[in-house]
């Protein structure tokens, strides 16, 4: 169930309906002003829309204050065990204080810091990690980990609420995949306010993106989860911000930049496949519209299946075909496929229109034609589950329940 609740965090609406935001953390020595800038900035051209940085000095307090000011997006101060690092951080005008009300030294400190916060209307994150659950809870934790999970949250927002500070966002993380989707689901029905979701020590930029994509994904196609964090084990903290806009655009519920489609190739293809795709990938990049963009290994079964595609690309014969939405535009040599695409792109990019040349269009309309008649008799992988549908179809409509089955009882 989506959060009833909405907080704002240095501008940045988090739950209550507004699109779920992506976060990272920075990777740097937060006391090492040039170098967090620094990866603040590129989190921030990738699309991070909040970026946290570990406080565990007094030093990260100084660089703080500074880098309130100058981040171009809301920065989060992640505090653990110091409540007086908590305080100093909303002191230097952190846009929103990460703590675990669990190992900050009691509710009285907690209580010091939601007065601070409050004073400064500072929203806060309160989170529980698996592992470091209140040891009440640890007996249950062996029995029934989620149970214990969702009680450890719920108990420190019951904490909150006494102290009638309600301007925070929670998180439940865990290592554990299934864990953190049956926690997070347990979780949303039981407290309004906003969720904020990770899995914990995720891996590898490989590993650690199917897991977050599995973990999150579940969620968020429920329309669990406000704001979102890949944790993965890499310098590059903008490569977790890539993976997180990946994971909302597969669902579609956030757009940016283009997004890439390509078949899976087959002993059908005609050019270098991984090369072209991930030259296009790196090209991309570098463009704001949601335009879809398709790569067909080959030209044997027509542009059909990318008709949706605002543009594409395929290839036969050392020619190749430049088309948009189920259309050629035009036919070059294969070896300017990609420029001869970007050149099409760029001129939307301009003009925000496609742009056809009758002429162009016509000749690779007739190049396409020659391939498909050529190429007329093979079962490649989209005709044959076009065939299949169409097989389905036919029993569907064969069969004798077929009539009853929209039938209201
Ligand atoms: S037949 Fe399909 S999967 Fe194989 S290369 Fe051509 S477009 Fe790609």
């Amino acid at each position: 169930m989506a959060s009833e609740r909405q907080i704002d965090v240095g501008g940045v609406p988090i739950g209550g309906g507004a699109p779920v935001a992506v976060q990272t953390m920075t990777k740097t020595e937060t006391a090492n002003l040039q170098a967090t800038m620094d990866q603040i900035r590129t989190v921030a051209d990738a699309g991070a829309d909040i970026v946290r940085v570990a406080v565990p000095r007094d030093k990260d307090v100084e660089a703080l204050k500074t880098i309130v000011k100058e981040s171009p997006i809301p920065v989060i101060a992640d505090i653990h065990f110091n409540h007086t690092l908590a305080l100093k951080a909303i002191e230097a005008g952190a846009h929103c204080v990460r703590l675990n009300p669990g190992n900050i030294g009691g509710p009285e400190k907690v209580a010091e810091v939601a007065a601070l916060a409050t004073k400064h209307g500072t929203p806060m994150r309160i989170g529980v990690n698996s592992g470091s659950l209140p040891k009440h809870l640890h007996a249950l934790e062996r029995e029934n980990p989620v149970e214990a999970l969702v009680g450890a949250a719920v108990e420190f927002v019951e904490l909150m609420e006494r102290l009638r500070f309600e301007n925070f966002k929670v998180s439940i993380k865990s290592t554990n995949v299934p864990n953190t989707i049956a926690s997070n689901r347990l979780l949303s029905e039981r407290i309004p306010y906003p969720l904020h979701l990770g899995i914990t020590e995720a891996g590898t930029k490989w590993s650690g993106s199917l897991k977050s994509s599995v973990g999150l994904g579940a969620l968020l196609a429920d329309g669990i989860g406000d704001t979102i964090r890949i944790s993965l084990s890499t310098f590059h903290a903008e490569e977790e911000v890539k993976v997180g806009w990946e994971i909302l655009k597969a669902l579609h519920l956030r757009e940016r930049g283009p997004v890439l489609i390509a078949c899976p190739t087959c002993g059908r293809l005609q050019f270098d496949m991984d090369t072209v795709v991930a030259e296009i990938e790196r090209r991309l990049e570098a463009y704001e519209d949601p335009v879809e963009v398709a790569v067909l290994g080959c030209a044997v079964n027509g542009i059909g299946e990318a008709s949706h595609a605002d543009f594409g690309i395929t290839g036969a014969k050392n020619e190749g075909l430049v088309f948009s939405r189920g259309k050629p535009l035009r036919k070059v040599p294969q070896d300017e496929l990609v420029d001869v695409l970007f050149e099409e792109i760029d001129k939307y990019a301009t003009s925000k229109r496609i742009q056809v040349d009758a002429e162009s269009a016509n000749e690779g309309a007739r190049w396409l034609a020659q391939i498909e008649a050529e190429n007329a008799g093979e079962l490649t992988p989209e005709r044959i589950a076009a065939m299949e549908k169409a097989a389905s179809q036919l029993d569907e409509d064969a069969s004798p329940t077929a009539s009853r089955r929209f039938t209201r009882a």
